[in-house]
């Protein structure tokens, strides 16, 4: 045994950083959900070498203030809660203020950002961990942050990253997911240099799902709107027609957040038992509204899982009416094909 010794500055931010920071997904996410909080029309997203080489993330948001740069690099520095309280009243996709830090703790980074009041935008370079640049640069308002070298101190994790495909199809996905999401904000993708896709302000949802995603799913969407008391399910669930070897095109939002919530998808899919084939999952893609006073979004750093206070009541919901959905749409078609 090892005497207790309490663990340098360092070993504490790399360690912290490594729960925020996995890969460069999670990069990708925390920038841009930076971007959506800060107010963005448009966001940017460029990427190399599925992000390990370079990430950069340009949006035409609010801005920082000059005086809070160095402030938005610290550990839990944050604009977006004062009190533990108001996690319950959340309205913005970030609240611990450990993205920024927690990139600097595992890759070097350059920020340039330009507020509405300041007359020219300002730029810093930190590099292991440190500000080594700052300089006045002329630019639009908004915010762009490039992140390269990542991983570079900490190798075990750079090893462990998947191939170039892998993490860039990863991060393609999430893109895909913040287009469908966020109804009033145009996303740009460019992977290695070339331009991947496009979606516009206040694009439909049916046209980003046909456009982004697979003009298979033209004849193959259910619409969905359900509600009770407690919550408001609206989207699109696929028809018994269309079903996927992988989870891959299953996109559920709580509250606009994307979230993973296994006992949601798990409700969904068996809705489709006996309709579909053993091993096959359905696309859906839905958005679940409810009081944030009934959501628990602080039990990750990443974020990625939340926790409902009235679960059962919602998986109970979904049981109930998306299956009879599902069901409703084979007849209908089958009586089309009758007639
Ligand atoms: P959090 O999002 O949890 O507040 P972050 O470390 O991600 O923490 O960011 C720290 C702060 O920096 C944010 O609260 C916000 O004030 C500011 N910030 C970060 N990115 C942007 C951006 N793209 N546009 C405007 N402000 C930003
Ligand atoms: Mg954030």
């Amino acid at each position: 045994m090892m005497a207790i010794v309490q663990l340098d500055k360092n070993t504490i931010e790399k360690i912290a950083a490594g729960e925020v920071i996995e890969s460069p997904l999670s990069i990708v996410k925390e920038l841009v959900e930076n971007s959506i909080d800060a107010k963005a029309k448009n966001i940017v997203v460029e990427i190399k070498n599925g992000g390990k080489s370079y990430i950069r993330v340009t949006d035409d948001g609010t801005g920082i203030e000059e005086y809070e740069l160095e402030l938005a690099f610290k550990r839990h520095a944050t604009s977006k809660i004062n009190t533990f309280d108001d996690l319950y009243n959340i309205f913005t996709l970030g609240f611990r203020g450990e993205a920024l830090s927690s990139i600097l703790a595992c890759a070097d980074l350059t920020l340039i950002s330009c507020t509405k009041n300041s007359k020219v935008g300002k730029k810093v370079v930190y590099k292991n961990n440190k500000l080594i640049h700052k300089s006045s640069i002329a630019t639009n308002i908004g915010t762009s942050i490039e992140v390269y070298n990542l991983f570079k101190n900490i190798p075990v994790r750079r090893k462990f990253l998947a191939s170039d495909i892998r993490e860039s199809n990863r991060i393609s996905r999430l893109i895909h997911a913040f287009a469908l999401g966020y109804d009033g904000i145009s996303f740009k993708f460019i992977k290695d240099d070339r331009f991947i896709f496009h979606t516009l302000e206040n694009q439909n949802l049916i046209s980003k799902i046909y456009n982004l995603i697979d003009e298979n799913l033209k004849d193959e969407l259910i619409h969905l709107e359900i509600k009770n008391n407690l919550y408001e399910i609206s989207g699109y669930t696929s028809s018994i027609n269309y079903y996927r070897g992988n989870r891959s095109l299953q996109y559920i939002f709580i509250n606009n957040r994307l979230v993973e919530y296994k006992k949601i998808s798990n409700s969904i899919e068996d809705t489709y038992s006996g309709l579909i084939p053993n091993s096959r999952y359905p696309a859906f893609f839905i958005f679940i509204n409810t009081n944030s006073n009934n959501v628990d979004v602080n039990i990750h750093p990443n974020k990625r899982e939340i926790k409902l206070s009235y679960e059962d009541e919602l998986l109970s919901l979904i049981k109930e009416n998306i299956g009879k959905k599902v069901i409703e749409n084979v007849s209908s078609k089958e009586i089309k094909i009758k007639n």
